[in-house]
């Protein structure tokens, strides 16, 4: 903490407060963070999801840690500036409230994900997947705007890997909106009852939309146009819905845009699912 002594040697709180933000706000920690959540998202596996999910609780805990230690060297410098003391005192609450963020979205995740498929409300995946979403800083410019339809029957879903859809569709609209020159960024998420045997989900975005000539592929696996992109987000995304006897699919938005939609079957009374 050497450098965060002033010029006549005393400690800075206020420095110290704003070297630490600055320093866990850095581009090169986001875009780190950015590629832990595409992993957690888009890698099918558990034991890959808990590594970034690890590491993500490491950053409040570090920063805990951090914040700690330079409190304690000030108080004990006996040089106290009450003020500056407790916005570090409550940045600690903050980044400690963080953490259990965290950890409530991985409990939510694999709280169910031992048993196969379970009897679900579609509106709670969506808030669960959103919270996990919430990680992502490239979210910090994006309003998430919600239109729920209530009293939706149930479906019959493996939780995490709807969960997963939900994702990719979100971090597919955030990433075609990067660079777009909109007042607001908005990513629209409804729900809706499309028949008497299927709950519609679309995630609307307003983003630069889909050229004509990459619509045939964009299924397929490997299929990107993105730099570094993995191209497997909307090709395990089709197979997961269909597995759940659903489909997806894209529709140009009349304005900006694209929309991504998926059908599930709901839980029906003579145990036939389908969404043909
Ligand atoms: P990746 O995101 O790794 O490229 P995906 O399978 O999720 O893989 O997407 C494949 C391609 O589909 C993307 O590279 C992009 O060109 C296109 N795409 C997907 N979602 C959208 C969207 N919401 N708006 C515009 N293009 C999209």
């Amino acid at each position: 903490f050497g450098a965060m002594r002033d010029k006549d040697g005393r400690y800075s709180f206020t420095s110290i407060v704003r070297d630490l933000t600055h320093r866990l706000r850095t581009e090169e920690e986001a875009s780190r963070l950015r590629e832990n959540l595409a992993h957690v998202t888009r890698l099918a596996s558990m034991g890959a999801m808990a590594g970034g999910i690890a590491h993500e609780i490491n950053q409040p805990l570090t920063a805990i840690a951090t914040y700690a230690q330079a409190c304690s060297r000030m108080l004990r410098s006996g040089d106290l500036d009450k003020s500056a003391t407790i916005e570090t005192i409550e940045q600690i609450g903050h980044e400690a409230l963080r953490a259990g963020e965290i950890i409530h979205s991985v409990r939510e995740m694999l709280k169910t994900s031992h048993s196969d498929r379970a009897t679900l409300c579609v509106n709670q995946l969506i808030r669960e997947a959103t919270r996990l979403a919430w990680l992502d800083p490239r979210l910090q410019d994006v309003e998430l705007d919600f239109a729920l339809a209530e009293s939706l029957p149930p479906v019959m879903v493996h939780d995490v890997q709807i969960q997963q859809v939900i994702l990719n569709l979100i971090l597919n609209g955030v990433e075609a909106m990067e660079g777009q020159d909109h007042a607001r960024l908005v990513i629209t998420i409804t729900t809706a009852s499309e028949s008497a045997t299927c709950i519609r989900v679309s995630v609307s975005d307003m983003g630069q939309g889909l050229a004509e000539e990459i619509k045939e592929d964009l299924f397929n696996p490997f299929f990107t146009t993105k730099e570094g992109g993995l191209g497997m987000g909307l090709s395990i995304s089709h197979t997961i819905i269909t597995a759940h006897g659903g489909r997806l699919w894209f529709t140009d938005n009349p304005d900006i845009g694209t929309s991504f939609h998926f059908l599930l079957p709901v839980v029906a009374g003579d145990g036939s699912p389908g969404c043909a």
